[in-house]
């Protein structure tokens, strides 16, 4: 029968599919439906078992999330000082770290985490994050409820005595699980994972078998990250090979999972689809630019303008400029009234103005038309805006609809887009600590997955510290931070 299975390969086309579940209204989130009409399909197959292992996951939630008796006893012991080892329901609650592509890229770690534990996910969401995104599991939500006892992020930290690091050195857990390690109902209530780069080095003692085996025993954990660490669990044996099986590609992790986590509500929608429709939806190519520039390594304009351009010429990512106008009879295959859209994402509107300009004032060699847009520019970062974090997540999708993508080295912002586009950027190389600007503009990356800026010491209780990306075949440093890693 054609229409019906025309019919079952449109919805399985809906669903990505089946990366997204089919138990949702529609209405209450179009982005999750129409957001992947505007990219090109994901050129990184799905696994059969990443989709059963969401339906579980899904069905876990469920059962176990906020509003259900479940949630409620598990509530009750915390409160109560008591972890108990016959919890049917064992959490993470994940708490914000940094901007929204840091946010992003540690929710989506955190996720992968609970699935490899058997956890459920919870998300304390701040004022300046709420409406931005959609629930992403059915009949349930993954917002921490606001009566939850551990609810105040000012007391995670490195120092907290909660921290899994400092119950270690105080000898209230061991990591050895031998004879007199202690059983589960004689553990604190809950452990707080401290993921967060000191130095650039993630914590120590929390990607190896035996701190997992401990970790475990806790059906509360409080975890705070500013790092994608999804890499990290790559690295833990006991995770190695149900990770395989999950991702068979394993450069598609953020890939996959922030195209299943993460939605517009309909509110940033909006916002995405009006300015989608206004100036990119009929243009031939889209080139997206996204120009960060970090207090910590602050970089002339001038320089970033110059660094950016001998990026575009290097790699023939926009049309020359002509010294006249082309012939009126050019052939349609010199590209002739072809139009390039250049879309900008930068809190600053200097460098839009500057190509903008360029374009206006000169015809292209090949008669291409090259439109350059920048939708915002609010120049000042604001954590705590909610108004502003709506419009860094429509630039990130906006940007995400590119065809090409070149980005400012170290941005999570700049990973967050090119991981849901599915395309390698180019990166813009960021000048060494004691120079004002890179002798390479920019460099190809090698994975469209982002990169872990803060490695863990590998080795654990043996303490060498190796070169992971030497020995394990699937790791390799970033192009952008030397140390750093990222799978491909
Ligand atoms: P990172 O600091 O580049 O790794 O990215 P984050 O997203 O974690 O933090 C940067 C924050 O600055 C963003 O979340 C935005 O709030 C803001 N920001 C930076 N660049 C842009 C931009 O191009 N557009 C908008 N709207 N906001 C930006």
């Amino acid at each position: 029968n054609v229409s019906v299975s025309t019919a079952t390969s449109v919805s399985q086309d809906k669903l990505l599919g089946g990366l997204l579940s089919a138990a949702f209204d529609e209405s209450s989130c179009q982005s999750r439906y129409k957001s992947n009409l505007y990219r090109k399909p994901s050129p990184f197959p799905l696994s059969p078992y990443l989709v059963q292992k969401l339906r579980k996951y899904e069905a876990r939630h469920k059962k176990c999330g906020p509003r259900t008796k479940r949630y409620r006893r598990a509530v009750k012991l915390l409160k109560a000082g008591r972890n108990t080892d016959d919890s049917e329901c064992k959490y993470v609650v994940w708490f914000p770290c940094n901007g929204l592509g840091n946010r992003m890229l540690t929710i989506a770690s955190t996720f992968l985490y609970a699935l490899l534990t058997d956890r459920v996910l919870l998300v304390h969401v701040p004022a300046e994050q709420e409406g931005l995104f959609c629930e992403p599991f059915p009949v349930s939500s993954w917002v921490l409820p606001g009566s939850f006892p551990q609810n105040n992020p000012h007391k995670l930290h490195i120092g907290a005595p909660e921290s899994y690091a400092n119950m270690l050195k105080n000898n209230i857990v061991r990591n050895d699980d031998g004879p007199g390690a202690p059983a589960s109902s004689s553990l604190p209530p809950y452990v707080y994972l401290h993921l967060e780069q000191f130095q650039l080095k993630l914590s120590d003692n929390v990607f190896c078998d035996e701190d997992q085996v401990t970790l475990s025993k806790f059906n509360w954990m409080l975890l705070k990250s500013d790092s994608y660490f999804a890499p990290a669990l790559f690295l833990t044996p006991m995770f190695e090979a149900e990770l395989a099986k999950m991702f068979p590609r394993r450069e598609a992790v953020f890939h996959h999972l922030g195209r299943y986590l993460f939605h517009p509500t309909n509110r940033v929608w909006g916002i995405v689809r009006r300015y989608y429709e206004a100036y990119l939806a009929r243009v031939d190519e889209k080139i997206g630019f996204q120009i960060r520039i970090f207090p910590e390594k602050p970089i002339k304009f001038e320089n970033m303008y110059e660094q950016l351009m001998r990026c575009v010429r290097e790699q023939r990512l926009l049309p020359e400029l002509g010294p006249a106008e082309p012939p009126t009879n050019a052939t349609a295959d010199a590209g002739d009234g072809k139009v390039k859209a250049v879309l900008i994402a930068s809190l600053y509107s200097g460098y839009y103005e500057k190509i903008r300009g360029m374009y206006y004032e000169s015809p292209t060699k090949s008669g291409e038309i090259v439109a350059v847009f920048q939708p915002s520019h609010e120049e000042q970062q604001q954590y705590t805006s909610n108004d502003h974090n709506q419009k860094a997540l429509a630039e990130i999708y906006l940007l995400s609809y590119c065809d090409k993508i070149t980005m400012s080295a170290w941005s999570t912002f700049g990973y967050v887009a090119y991981s849901f586009a599915g395309v390698k950027p180019w990166i813009l190389i960021r000048p060494d600590w004691n120079r004002e600007t890179s002798d390479v503009a920019c460099v190809r990356s090698t994975s469209v997955e982002p990169c872990l800026h803060s490695p863990p010491i590998l080795g654990c209780r043996a303490k060498t510290d190796v070169d992971v990306a030497a020995v394990k075949p699937y790791v390799r440093h970033c192009e952008d931070v030397g140390f750093g890693l990222k799978l491909f």
